[in-house]
């Protein structure tokens, strides 16, 4: 630990990559939308648009998938309950 790095919060934290301080957290990301980034605890690096996990330090590629996963098995199976609902529901209306 760098002794003359600036306190750091649980929202601000410096880049695994460059270092740099100025980080945040992506309010809206293409695989996770507005929820995702919140979910898995990503910061983003201001300067290089390095995306990790906020505890880890760790690369978001692996949350990420983590995140992805899960959503695709929700809206799968999500999916499936409307799918059938709506069998369901033209079926009982031809009957
Ligand atoms: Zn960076």
């Amino acid at each position: 630990m760098n002794p003359y790095q600036a306190p750091l919060t649980q929202q601000s934290k410096q880049c695994p990559r460059c270092a740099s301080p100025h980080v945040e957290r992506p309010n809206f990301t293409w695989w996770g939308g507005i929820v995702g980034p919140r979910i898995m605890g990503i910061l983003k690096c201001k300067y290089c648009s390095y995306e990790f996990v906020g505890k880890t330090g760790k690369e978001a590629t692996q949350a990420k998938r983590i995140y992805l996963f899960g959503a695709i098995l929700v809206f799968s199976a999500l999916g499936f309950v409307i799918g059938c609902a709506a069998v369901f529901v033209v079926y009982w209306q031809t009957d």
